[in-house]
């Protein structure tokens, strides 16, 4: 079996692999939601996908040549700015991609490189841009929630992460509890708190992480939100009658909980 060294170089080549899945993560961002919009509405704008057209300049649309398709490097080579038309470039593109750089170290170090490690780091970076989705449109693509939901019952299928029963549970705990959570909410307070993208994304973390983590999320998830919420409000960033995304709060309650999912396991139940 191969064992596994934690040396230098391998850390530098997996965050090097990192910043490049976090480049193709900020055209996941970009692209997706314009492309689920063209689903719904017959519109006569050229069709995007995730490859075509080669990457452009959101602001004057020039194709942007190798050099200044660099992960980080053409970011800070460019000083920010486009070549074409010096309007600034998003800091969340080199933000995203040195996260994903980061989120490629940890799950390699918490799990190694081998099978374990590669769902980790697509579990984590699914939850990532996910969050930056629900954001910036205040939706959870089923194409994503979906996707990884069958993809972690099929790895606790033939892994043992969790057992196949731990995720399948954890799947219909995960969609109904806050489907309940939701109308309850709405009973009383005559509002909606949840969206249904939240449900499939709890659904998602619970087949990925099995039901027992299910609790630990949403605990972390709910303080998280309420510390944020509140500090908005204080700073003024936030109005009392306005929405925040809840998913951003479930993912990183959801990634906690998979990087020290023995410690939460333990203090929660005492396996
Ligand atoms: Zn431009």
């Amino acid at each position: 079996m191969f064992e596994f060294i934690a040396t230098p170089a391998l850390y530098l080549s997996v965050a090097l692999l990192g910043l490049v899945l976090g480049s193709f993560i900020n055209v996941i961002i970009y692209r997706l939601p314009v492309m689920l919009e063209f689903d719904s509405t017959v519109d006569s704008k050229k069709p995007i996908d995730l490859i075509q057209p080669r990457s452009f300049c959101p602001s004057c649309r020039t194709q942007l040549s190798l050099f200044e398709n660099i992960p980080l490097l053409s970011f800070i080579f460019l000083a920010g700015k486009c070549r074409h038309c010096s309007q600034t470039i998003s800091i969340q593109y080199p933000i995203i991609e040195l996260l994903s750089a980061l989120i490629a170290c940890i799950a390699i170090k918490q799990f190694g490189a081998n099978i374990d490690g590669l769902f980790a780091l697509v579990f984590l970076l699914s939850l990532l841009t996910l969050s930056v989705i629900d954001i910036h449109t205040m939706t959870l693509p089923d194409e994503i929630t979906l996707s990884l939901l069958w993809l972690g019952i099929a790895f606790n299928l033939f892994t043992s992460f969790v057992s196949l029963e731990e995720s399948v549970i954890g799947a219909m705990l995960g969609y109904t509890s806050l489907w309940m959570i939701f109308q309850l909410h709405r009973l009383i307070t005559n509002r909606e708190g949840m969206g249904y993208g939240d449900f499939k994304l709890f659904a998602m973390i619970g087949a990925c992480l099995g039901w027992s983590l299910l609790l630990p999320t949403i605990l972390i998830a709910s303080i998280s939100a309420s510390v944020i919420g509140v500090t908005l409000l204080f700073m003024g960033k936030l109005k009392k009658e306005s929405a925040i995304p809840f998913g951003p709060f479930l993912a990183i309650g959801a990634s906690i909980c998979l990087i020290w999912h023995n410690q939460i396991n333990n203090y929660f139940f005492n396996y």
